[in-house]
């Protein structure tokens, strides 16, 4: 192991004897007591050195016996420790790549807040060149998060879509005026390899079996099939447990989600019984607006397009990573002018097909008040947790105060990147 203090966190001494590693309340935390010449051996943990230099080190300097290694191991069980030649033999493979790393640098130090083992970041980073993606639906929305998922070092994603390219198709970040008049899904293509930060994997041999996708983002250029997803047309998804995300902008409304882990979670058909138990007069609505005018072009506010792309992605991304995204089971939404997100449970329904194990609609989400009010209570909690370190330190031993119980949760919750299996 080469250890590394996690270089995406700033250090700062809060005091003689107490170090805080990161800035923002949602990675942060501190440790202590640490003497100066302890603080001063951090600088050594910069990953160019292995164990055994570092405790030759330590003698020199002073340290007592077992301190080194004391020191490496309380900073690695707090996350704070990276290893430079960590992460496994395809870590390795990236490594080898220095443009290709060069340009993922600062989603690899990202990375590093969100996973606690060492070598965990880049592991993941790896794993994401392996994985396939289709998105459906080349508008302003799903080719901007199709080129977000390829720049980030998603291996394989395909766009589908039909038509040409449409002068109001176009977007920053998305298909580009010159592409006015081509296939869309060619052009998308082309906007998705010149996003992506390498060459695009070698294909199989014709007897090796491709991978199976690890996601399907749904995400029409119809914005009435933003607003009711058509569950029939994710029929063949369900039957094989294909995970899926729901994602567009209806009229000045954004929309992503909900995360369909087909037999695990809510999915199309349960948000439309959901809808119908509260209004008979949805179906209704449907089916006019389904036969409705199909050629008209429909308001997409172009900021409001690149938020829902972000989050979209970022929802995916957190999902292809091994995350339980908050998208999972619930329906975000966003409407111009203020785009204040409010999270719409999707529950299963005991009327669906699906198989969706039915829980208290409490524990599928929070609401988007619930969650802003538990955001607010994990920074109190943070706040109060620094100040505890720096007044409560019992002598002699290190402290650490860890960002919050939610986010270790989630940190247990994860999964090998693209393992879902689905029930069904
Ligand atoms: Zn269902």
């Amino acid at each position: 192991m080469h250890p590394l203090v996690k270089p995406a966190l700033r250090r700062g001494w809060r005091d003689l004897n107490t170090v805080q590693f990161g800035m923002t309340p949602a990675h942060a935390m501190t440790l202590g007591p640490m003497d100066t010449a302890t603080g001063s051996f951090l600088d050594l943990l910069d990953g160019a050195r292995g164990l055994a230099l570092l405790r030759a080190e330590g003698h020199r300097m002073d340290l007592p016996d077992g301190h080194v290694d004391a020191l490496v191991e309380r900073l690695s069980r707090a996350g704070l420790v990276d290893d430079a030649g960590g992460g496994g033999p395809a870590a390795q493979e990236l490594r080898e790549k220095k443009e290709v790393l060069a340009r993922l640098g600062p989603d690899l130090a990202s990375l590093s807040l969100i996973t606690q083992e060492p070598g965990g970041a880049i592991g993941r980073l790896a794993a994401r060149r392996a994985l396939r993606v289709e998105v459906r639906g080349a508008g302003r929305v799903g080719v901007t998060l199709a080129a977000l998922l390829s720049g980030a070092g998603v291996g394989e994603v395909d766009v589908r879509d039909v038509g040409r390219v449409q002068p109001w198709d176009v977007a920053p970040g998305g298909l580009p005026a010159e592409s006015v008049g081509e296939r869309r899904a060619e052009a998308a293509r082309a906007v998705v390899r010149r996003a992506a930060p390498d060459r695009p994997p070698r294909r199989p041999g014709p007897d090796v079996a491709e991978p199976g996708l690890a996601l399907v983002v749904v995400a029409p250029r119809d914005d009435v099939l933003v607003h009711a997803p058509d569950a029939r047309a994710a029929e063949p998804l369900m039957a094989s447990g294909t995970p899926h995300l729901y994602t567009g902008v209806v009229e000045g409304t954004g929309v992503v989600g909900p995360l369909v882990l087909p037999g695990g979670t809510g999915c199309a058909r349960c948000l439309h019984e959901h809808r119908t138990d509260r209004d008979p007069a949805w179906p209704r609505l449907v089916a006019q607006w389904r036969s409705g005018q199909a050629r008209r072009v429909g308001a997409c506010d172009l900021t409001l397009a690149a938020a829902v792309a972000g989050l979209a992605a970022a929802h995916a991304l957190a999902f292809l990573d091994g995350e339980s995204p908050s998208g999972t089971g619930v329906r975000w939404e966003a409407s111009v002018p203020a785009l204040h997100w409010h999270a719409r449970p999707v529950p299963p329904h005991p009327a669906c097909p699906c198989g969706a194990p039915e829980k208290p609609e409490k524990t599928e989400a929070t609401t988007g008040r619930e969650a802003e009010e538990e955001a607010d209570r994990d920074t109190g909690e943070k706040a109060e947790g620094e100040q505890a370190s720096t007044n409560r330190t019992p002598h002699g031993t290190m402290v650490v105060q860890r960002p919050s119980a939610k986010r270790r949760k989630a940190a247990d919750a994860a999964r090998p990147t693209g393992t879902w299996r689905a029930h069904v």
